[in-house]
């Protein structure tokens, strides 16, 4: 093709993974365009909010430490709510700084310096309205006013991805494959967030708190909602969302708004956040497909990176990690193919070989059934078991005056005929199957 090139790569879209593919490109002296639709970096973008810092190193290099956090995340919770309270697991690490709490539009903000630092040239506020084809090459991008041309593009334009979409790569995603998430940012004294969560003054801690079950307020009464609640730390902010399965709230008809006030109505909930007041209300989509819905990453000229590849492990609520690594795999491919000259789908496939070798094909591979699987017995996790759990915790705690091992036989005894050994059975194959995959995973 008789191109003439203004740009070495193209990158679209300037979230975490095509920041972190900008960088790579820039540091190995390339001229790389990165262009964002939105006039502020981040204004576009959602997370619960944190972000690991072992990919940020890697991606940052010398410059890791320009990034500033409000808190590093040294304790974890893992909470099964029921009408009542909860079944709660808690992990503190004290040492812990393998994440941070940083608000989204800090976070891009601070990258976007740092990658300008290195050459990257950014252009805001400039939405990419098509890619330009020819041939089955992709050769550039135009905007709304203006079109760049470069040999490898590369497409970091988030979960809906339309541009992918428009070429071929990917196919139109279905709402049992979504996750629609809504957070609200709730601002409280800092003191009171030390307070009501045990954290010290210099924020040298915080804790990431995650929870399960709909058995509770109006939420019982909605079957087979698979979801999950988020409670997030910052200095004088808490982050509280919600995320539900799409397919699942179309099929009951349910608006996502109601499921986060019902939340915030919980009877663990509520003490934390009473006080505060919603600052900041967002939404977002996160792709839930995983290894099953991958797109086709690599086409002549182009390579798909982050969300936009569905690149996410709910189960763990990691997504910033696979951005990153992605952009940077994709990045080091870029400066490959542009030293050889060459930028054909087979040159570009060394991409999908970096991201084989990684955690993230891996990790994806591990996970590709689990999220199924969890979603079929989303009644037992949702509702029936925290319930169970705290049924047994009741006779567990209660000093009655009745025989513990009594109570526990009978416990026992209503619980297998209520369940019904097949169910139980069920779930319990359903559940250990999801450990063997990640066991067993490649
Ligand atoms: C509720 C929620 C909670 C989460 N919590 C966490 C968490 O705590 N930790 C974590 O690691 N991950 C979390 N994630 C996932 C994480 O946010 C994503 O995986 C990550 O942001 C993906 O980065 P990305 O760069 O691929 O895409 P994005 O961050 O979505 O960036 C895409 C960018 O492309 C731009 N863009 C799109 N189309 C165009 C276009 N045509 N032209 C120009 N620009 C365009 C957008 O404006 C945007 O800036 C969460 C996600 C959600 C929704």
């Amino acid at each position: 093709m008789d191109i003439n090139y203004n740009a070495d790569s193209i990158i679209v879209g300037a979230g975490p993974a095509g920041i972190s593919a900008a960088l790579e490109i820039a540091r190995a002296g390339k001229r790389v365009v990165l262009i964002e639709r939105s006039p502020h970096p981040g204004a576009k973008n959602m997370y619960g909010g944190s972000v690991y810092t072992h990919a940020l190193k890697e991606i940052l290099k010398e410059d890791f430490d320009l990034i500033k956090y409000e808190r590093i995340i040294t304790s974890h919770t893992w909470s099964f709510l029921n009408e009542k309270g909860s079944f709660e697991m808690t992990y503190n690490n004290n040492d812990s700084t393998a994440s941070y709490a940083v608000k989204r539009f800090n976070l891009e903000k601070q990258l976007i310096e740092i990658a300008k630092k290195r050459g990257v040239y950014y252009i805001p506020n400039t939405l990419v309205k098509e890619l330009l084809v020819q041939n089955g090459t992709v050769y550039g991008v135009k905007t709304e006013l203006e079109e760049y041309y470069a040999p490898v593009t590369i497409l970091a334009d988030g979960v809906n991805s339309l541009l992918a979409r428009k070429i071929n790569l990917r196919s139109d995603f279905k709402p049992q494959d979504m996750i629609l998430s809504v957070k609200e940012a709730i601002k409280l004294d800092k003191k009171t967030i030390e307070e009501r969560f045990n954290l010290k003054e210099d924020c040298s801690n915080g804790v990431n708190k995650q929870y399960f079950g709909t058995n509770f307020g109006y939420l019982k009464c909605i079957k087979n909602l698979f979801m999950m609640t988020f409670l997030y730390t910052f200095k004088d902010t808490l982050m509280l969302g919600v995320g539900a399965n799409l397919g699942d709230l179309t099929k009951n008809k349910i608006n996502i708004n109601f499921v986060i006030d019902e939340v915030k109505k919980h009877p663990d909930i509520a003490p934390l956040i009473k006080g505060g007041e919603t600052i900041e209300y967002s939404a977002h989509l996160i792709p839930e497909g995983g290894f099953k819905k991958m797109p086709k990453l690599v086409t002549n000229g182009a390579i798909i990176v982050g969300d936009a590849a569905g690149f996410i492990n709910s189960v763990h609520f990691e997504g910033t990690n696979f951005a990153l690594m992605s952009g940077k795999y994709a990045g080091e491919t870029a400066v490959s193919a542009l030293d050889s000259g060459t930028y054909t789908e087979q040159v570009l496939s060394a991409y999908v070989k970096k991201l084989e070798n990684s955690f993230i094909l891996k990790d994806l591979y591990s996970y590709r059934n689990i999220i199924e699987r969890l979603h079929s017995r989303s009644n037992s996790l949702s509702v029936y078991y925290p319930n169970k759990i705290a049924e047994l915790f009741e006779i567990i705690t209660d000093a009655n005056c009745i025989s513990k091992a009594s109570q526990i036989r009978k416990y026992m005894f209503d619980f297998l005929k209520e369940r019904g050994l097949r169910e139980v059975v069920k779930d319990m194959f359903a559940f250990s199957k999801c450990g063997a995959d990640v066991f067993f995973g490649k």
